[in-house]
C-alpha cells in the first residue's frame, strides 16, 4: 500500500487523506467535501505519520 497523509482543509475543516506524493510536490490539494483547493502548508492540521 502505498504511505498516505491526513490534512485539515483550511475552509470546512473536513479531513481527508492524500497519497504522500502530494505532500511536498507543491501542488494544490482537492477537498473531496466543500472543493477548496489548498497548498498543504495551508492546512490547519497535518497527520504524516507512518
Ligand atoms: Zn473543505
Amino acid at each position: 500500500m502505498d504511505r498516505i497523509f491526513w490534512v485539515e482543509c483550511p475552509d470546512c475543516s473536513g479531513k481527508f487523506f492524500c497519497d504522500y506524493e502530494m505532500r511536498y510536490a507543491g501542488i494544490d490539494l482537492h477537498c473531496p467535501f466543500c472543493g477548496d483547493q489548498f497548498q498543504v502548508e495551508q492546512s490547519p492540521w497535518i497527520d504524516d505519520r507512518g
